[in-house]
């Protein structure tokens, strides 16, 4: 366990390590950057040889590690916690990287399954595996899981949020994360359902729509955060502030929570929302 300043967590937990570029959100990857960092601490041996330096600063060498003991040590302290923790589970890697085997990934869904009063946010740029495995092994949503993907820009957003669609469809508590921005995005964008005949906006789509499962929550079947934030640390790349604007002005419309981490500056704009869903705040 490691306490953060993410802003929207309260701690990060690291069972798995390493990760692959996928995207241009992965240019100025944060976690490349610390594992480089920590490659050669005796006291986190889990980081050795997982980073490499390159010309062009600190590069992932594809190698995926599974990091023993750290889900039994957190679970024994988050069964004698007083109150509800926000967890970013996996922030030095991605639960659905290809090297990550489904039994690990399991294996963190068995750990939020059975820690109920604790709320888990899993990010992810790889959605479609996320909405496989699910489909897969995990089809009965856990109510205190927040699944995400990064959409750092619109082509992303194009291609990542129909897989989380899928899995709000089927009851999953899902969300969007544009961060690092690199420009703007539209959740609001027009899509035609081709079998169903309809249309509907992506952060608004599918709602009322119950999935086959026992579906219990009333955001069923549509996106239920957004949280964006500009590009922080070496060769960040600037957008104008009017693009989470934009972004907040779409979710409010709808009435989807949206939480603002930094601006360019590393700062937060007075007037721009935090918000988290209601059953992440309890
Ligand atoms: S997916 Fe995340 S952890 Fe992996 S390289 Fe990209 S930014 Fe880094």
């Amino acid at each position: 366990m490691a306490t953060t300043k993410i802003e929207f967590a309260h701690e990060t937990l690291n069972p798995l390590v390493g990760c692959s570029r996928v995207s241009p959100g992965c240019d100025n990857c944060y976690a490349v950057r610390m594992a480089h960092r920590f490659g050669n601490n005796p006291t986190v041996p889990q980081y050795k040889g997982l980073a490499t330096m390159t010309p062009n600063g600190p590069a992932w060498t594809g190698e995926v590690r599974y990091v023993s003991g750290v889900l039994e040590k957190a679970q024994a302290r988050l069964l004698k916690a007083r109150s509800p923790r926000r967890i970013f589970m996996v922030s030095m890697g991605d639960l659905f990287h290809p090297r990550v085997m489904s039994l690990d990934q399991g294996g963190v869904f068995v750990f939020m399954r059975d820690l109920p009063r604790h709320h888990f946010i899993i990010i992810t740029k790889r959605p479609a595996t996320m909405a496989e495995f699910c489909r897969a092994y995990w089809p009965k949503p856990l109510h205190n899981v927040m699944l995400m993907a990064t959409c750092e820009d619109q082509q992303r957003a194009d291609e990542r949020v129909p897989h989380l669609l899928k899995l709000a469809a089927q009851g999953w508590h899902t969300g969007v994360i544009v961060e690092p921005m690199l420009g703007p995005v539209n959740l609001k964008t027009i899509v035609v359902d081709a079998a169903e005949g309809e249309q509907s906006d992506w952060i608004d789509a599918l709602r009322g729509i119950r999935g086959t499962g026992d579906v219990v929550h009333s955001d069923a079947g549509r996106l239920s955060w957004v949280v964006c934030g500009h590009e922080q640390g070496p060769g960040k790349r600037e957008v104008p502030i009017q693009y989470p604007g934009s972004l907040a002005s779409q979710c409010a419309r709808v009435g989807v929570p949206f939480f603002f981490k930094k601006d360019s500056a590393g700062e937060f704009p007075e007037g721009m929302p935090r918000q988290f869903p209601a059953w992440m705040e309890a």
